[in-house]
């Protein structure tokens, strides 16, 4: 059974970054009967609290409680999130996996590295994903026998059983962003209902119709926001199931805020950009395209 496409695919650097920036509009499409997913590029691995296991949990809990049909992480190593041929790949087979009409990336600007090079990445993706000639699956296999070519001839250096006279291999599998045993091809980890045999099927050829970027993470002005008073609740529960990360604990609290403190930050935020449009809480997006009107007397958010 090939699996419904997805109405939206939410596509963020690290497990719990969807529910901050962009977890409150899932929920609303979510109630509004759309079909929501959920993709993280990396698996949690470098937080300085739980491992990638203890993440992968609570993203499931998360996703509950967001009612996103979906959820699933991908291999790519956490703190380097890197723009490359094979992770543009990656992601491409996963829209086409999951032929999403509307993609949320993250903003192309921040602080930490991984969230801008996940818009790039995530938009470059959305591209390759349309290409009719483009055939993921060999250009993955490709990348990956030419990675494990090499990556024997570095572990026979090493050894000492072969001197090269030519070039140096100097790749490591961390550049390939391989993490071992791969439960699934693309390196994709599946936390919900994934039909595993529906992929091949599956990858034809897909762009999203709309690309929109949740821009909460950096001070810039959005072109829209979503109304999330009805959702800001469970949003806010969606991030608490991140348990590992944000209950009050002794590990890292100095660099943790109290559950009170973030509790204050997140509703600032959304009443920041609640206030913007006129109701009590908000998410905020940008689109790079301009506002199509039909009816100039149904635009909303007053002027005056
Ligand atoms: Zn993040």
């Amino acid at each position: 059974m090939p699996s419904p496409s997805l109405d939206v695919l939410a596509i963020a650097a690290h497990r719990d970054d969807v529910e901050q920036t962009c977890g409150g509009t899932l929920l609303k499409m979510a109630g509004l009967g759309r079909r929501t997913g959920i993709l993280d590029l990396t698996r949690g691995e470098m937080g300085t609290r739980g491992n990638a296991e203890d993440r992968q949990r609570e993203a499931e809990a998360a996703a509950k409680i967001l009612r996103a049909s979906w959820r699933e992480a991908l291999d790519i190593p956490d703190g380097r999130v890197e723009n490359t041929w094979e992770n543009r790949l990656k992601v491409a087979r996963v829209i086409r996996r999951t032929r999403p009409r509307v993609v949320i990336l993250p903003y192309w600007k921040g602080r930490h590295p991984d969230h801008y090079t996940a818009s790039k990445l995530g938009y470059e993706a959305c591209f390759l994903a349309g290409l009719a000639k483009l055939d993921i699956d060999r250009a993955l296999n490709s990348q990956q026998s030419a990675f494990s070519h090499v990556a024997s001839a570095v572990a026979s250096v090493v050894a000492g059983e072969q001197q090269t006279s030519g070039a140096k291999p100097h790749l490591s599998a961390a550049e390939f962003g391989t993490t071992g045993s791969r439960a699934l091809p693309g390196g994709a980890e599946s936390t919900r209902d994934l039909p595993a045999g529906a992929d091949t099927a599956s990858l034809m050829p897909h762009r999203p119709f709309k690309i929109i970027y949740a821009t909460l993470y950096y001070d810039v002005r959005p072109t829209f926001v979503v109304d999330i008073t009805d959702q800001f609740e469970a949003r806010f529960e969606s991030l608490m199931a991140y348990k590992s990360q944000f209950s009050d604990q002794e590990a890292g609290k100095d660099i943790f805020p109290a559950r009170a403190e973030i509790r204050a930050r997140i509703e600032a935020m959304a009443r920041f950009y609640g206030m913007m449009a006129g109701v009590t809480y908000a998410e905020p997006f940008l689109q790079k395209e301009v506002g199509l009107v039909e009816d100039v007397t149904a635009i909303p958010v007053k002027s005056i």
